[in-house]
């Protein structure tokens, strides 16, 4: 036989009867060709003969190879010219190797291979007593990523299928020399040793491999600290992050990779790939496949809370019809002429109708679909797990909820405490106080408290800077900041952390310069009139309040030198929409001190419920809302009731003035999910469309299956839905959805991976009854960004 190593063949089936014969008998094959044909073809390394490595348990038979079954593509297929004519004709040649490759890997005996759970088991016992002459012969699949070339061994990085942990194999040179049958002289031996390097050394990074060995205990630990770890966290330069199993390593017979990776791409651990390339991102990026680990483990966690606590999962159709709910929606064509379906905002309607239908507790992971603009924190599709129940009123919903995401979401994310409104910390799940006579968990607060103490129906209150009014300010310095009349004037100091002031002046002055910040000195309603606390200038930088109001403020706010002081004129008026000036205005500060190093980041949660919403709003220009003539909208939708103890007769004077029985859930400043009580009277849902709404006729039959099914008995009930990409998001600290989702829409609402939306051909818009008006405005995607060495 030529070498110890068996080089590439390009006779596969030689190669697998070589193979057998070498399983039967331990012999190598007499002769192999060293012509490199086959990009597929097998690398091996001569059984290792060392007493050390005598195989006294066997995990299992080396199967690689073994099956005669690459007789059915012999070298030179017979041609087919009809059939070549038929496809359109690939060379011959082409299909050949092709054919070959695919059938090569398809021969893998996948089946037959070990865990790496076994692995990682026999790592742990190895840990502390690593067998003595025990070894074992394993097959294990997996990616090999880095190689590590020295004067006595070939190392190299396997990295299971999952991408989450690597085991070291080892390619000795040594033992490579020591088994060649045919001895040759010095330079023949550095030959083969060359061509072995070539050969294991072009298994390119990323490739999938099928690698057969003896497993042994790792002679060189890494060593981390002064104690040896169970596991290793480590760098793989491609990879990423990821455990290595630092108590075995395995001493290769043969590799065999299973498919080929391009020439010239580069993908490493840091190199950054256009959304088009999203599979390359995957493979690199250890932080993006971990929150997507998460967010399945949260799926099957809270599957199953929801079922122990007596909850049924119910799909709902996907094609739905067009009703006005509150969102623009995404149309289906169908090739009935003038009909379509739409996708469903959420599955509200039908899950009320379960209700209806006498399932008591409902949940289900539900895709949604919005066409609204794009945010870093939207998406046209998402995910929400949603939940309706029977016979319950808000407050039962509210606790629901408070379980599922102090029970089981904050402890699986690893997040510990929580903080409340009067900025106590909480162990999340000994969270013993109750903050309402109801028995909820997390502090409430109440829209018009929230909008008026952090100008926001979504408050972050982990900073502090609590608005207060200071209409107690002269007439000559509210007409300073506003040309109002008898505006309401408002405050927040911002603690800048002992900033000096001249730090915190020109901290303010970039602010101000930002683009995003044009439209606070454009507000109608004034400009913001900020002042740094400095005892050093009159006043204390207060002057332009007058001396009254300056000690006022200094009394009402205590602030330290260095802090800064933003008060906001806004009209007299009740509160609308979500979120006032000065509101913005104290969210971004603080988020741009925090990005500048001058504030340290909250470290910990705020989970609050925000309750009392107004039940209409005045309609806003953006939302279709549902389309009727009163000039308002429902603020969550239409299908909320007012809460109770009201006048219900305002719902027909003064519908902006009704309370809504709806519950928002509000973490670290990012709504995360909303509910509410339902109208499960048919009569009094009619009423709301009808005279509130003023929906015109038509549109309110698009909802008399709703109706037809809260006329039939159907129980009070109440729901909520969890926004559940926002959630995974917030909790694995990442400001986009789109680090969540495994696909996500770029701008435009494209998938630039699918390349998605596709413009219609001809006949497609002829089979759906369609036609483009003024042409279209379809652009050519450009091309996608990636790094490709020559
Ligand atoms: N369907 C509502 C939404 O998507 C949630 C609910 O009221 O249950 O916001």
């Amino acid at each position: 036989m030529t070498a110890g190593i068996v080089h590439r063949s390009p006779r596969l089936r030689r190669t697998y009867i070589g193979i057998s014969d070498y399983l039967r008998t331990g012999l190598l094959p007499q002769r192999y060709s060293n012509r490199c044909v086959s990009r597929l073809s097998r690398y091996k390394v001569a059984r290792n003969s060392s007493p050390r490595c005598t195989a006294q348990r066997s995990i299992s038979s080396w199967k690689l190879g073994q099956t005669e079954k690459s007789s059915a593509h012999p070298e030179q297929p017979p041609y087919d010219a009809a059939l070549a004519d038929a496809v359109g004709t690939e060379p011959v040649q082409n299909w050949t190797s092709i054919f070959r490759d695919f059938d090569t890997a398809s021969q893998s005996v996948l089946s037959d291979q070990h865990s790496w759970k076994e692995l990682r088991q026999l790592n742990a016992e190895w840990k502390s007593s690593p067998p003595q002459d025990l070894t074992h012969t394993i097959t294990v699949y997996g990616y090999v990523t880095s190689h590590r070339p020295t004067s006595k061994a070939h190392f190299m990085q396997l990295v299971n299928p999952d991408l989450a942990e690597s085991v070291q194999l080892v390619i000795s040179s040594g033992d490579f020399v020591d088994n060649r049958e045919n001895q040759e002289d010095k330079d023949g031996r550095r030959t083969s040793l060359s061509k072995f390097r070539d050969a294991i050394g072009a298994i390119r990074p990323h490739t999938p491999v099928a690698v057969k060995g003896q497993l042994l205990p790792r002679k060189s630990k890494p060593i981390k600290g002064t104690q040896v770890e169970e596991t290793f966290q480590t760098l793989d330069p491609y990879i990423g992050n990821i455990k290595l199993l630092p108590h075995l390593e395995i001493h290769v017979h043969a590799i065999e990779p299973l498919n080929s990776w391009p020439k010239g791409l580069i993908a490493e651990n840091g190199t950054q790939f256009p959304p088009e390339k999203r599979h390359l991102s995957f493979r690199t990026k250890d932080d993006l496949r971990d929150r997507i680990r998460l967010r399945s483990k949260l799926h099957s966690e809270c599957t199953k809370h929801l079922q122990t606590e007596g909850f049924q999962e119910v799909e709902t159709p996907l094609l739905f019809k067009s009703t006005p709910e509150g969102a623009r929606e995404y149309l289906v064509p169908t090739r009935q002429k003038g009909y379509a379906y739409a996708l469903p905002q959420s599955p509200q309607q039908y899950k009320q109708i379960l209700m209806a239908s006498g399932v008591s507790k409902y949940f289900q992971f539900a895709r949604c679909f919005r066409d609204e603009d794009m945010r870093a924190d939207r998406q046209p599709e998402f995910t929400q797990l949603d939940l309706e129940m029977a016979f319950a009123d808000s407050h039962m919903v509210m606790s629901t909820i408070e379980m599922l995401v102090l029970d089981v979401m904050w402890p699986l994310a690893g997040r510990a405490n929580l903080l409340d409104l009067q900025g106590h910390t909480h162990f999340n799940r000994s969270l013993s106080r109750s903050t309402s006579q109801t028995g909820l968990k997390l502090p409430v607060l109440e829209y018009g408290n929230a909008m008026a103490k952090y100008g926001s129906d979504k408050p972050d209150p982990r900073w502090g800077a609590e608005i207060r009014n200071i209409d107690f300010v002269p007439t000559q310095s509210k007409s300073m900041l506003s040309s109002l009349a008898n505006p309401i004037v408002e405050m927040f100091r911002l603690n800048m952390k002992d900033s000096p002031p001249s730090e915190a002046r020109g901290f303010v002055s970039e602010f101000m310069r930002l683009p995003s910040s044009a439209q606070f000195s454009t507000n109608p309603e004034g400009m913001p009139g900020i002042a740094i606390f400095d005892t050093s200038t009159p006043l204390n930088g207060l002057a332009s309040f007058g001396h009254e109001a300056a000690v006022r403020i200094e009394e009402l706010f205590e602030p330290e030198p260095g802090d800064i002081l933003v008060a906001q004129t806004r009209q007299r008026r009740p509160f609308s929409g979500g979120s006032t000036t000065l509101g913005q205005i104290r969210q971004r500060m603080h988020e741009l001190a925090v990005k500048h190093g001058l504030i340290d980041a909250p470290k910990m949660d705020s989970l609050l419920w925000v309750v009392d919403f107004p039940l209409f709003s005045p309609i806003e220009e953006d939302s279709p809302g549902q389309g009727g003539s009163a000039g308002i909208c429902s603020t969550h939708h239409p299908f909320t009731a007012p809460k109770p103890g009201q006048d219900l007769w305002k719902l027909i004077s003064a519908p902006l003035r009704v309370i809504g029985d709806h519950y928002d859930l509000v973490v670290n400043g990012v709504e995360v999910g909303g509910g509410s009580r339902r109208i499960h009277h048919a009569r009094m849902q009619e009423v709301i469309f009808r005279d509130v709404l003023k929906m015109q006729p038509e549109r309110l039959e698009d909802f008399r299956h709703l109706l037809n099914a809260l006329e039939c008995g159907c129980p009070p009930h109440s729901g909520f839905a969890l926004g559940f990409d926002r959630l995974v998001a917030l909790l694995t600290n990442t400001d986009s959805v789109r680090d969540v989702i495994a696909f996500p829409k770029y701008q435009h609402g494209r998938d630039p991976f699918v390349g998605s939306p596709s413009l219609l051909s001809e006949e497609q818009l002829k089979l759906y009854h369609l036609a483009v008006l003024n042409g279209t405005d379809a652009v050519a995607p450009a091309e996608p960004k990636i790094s490709f060495r020559s």
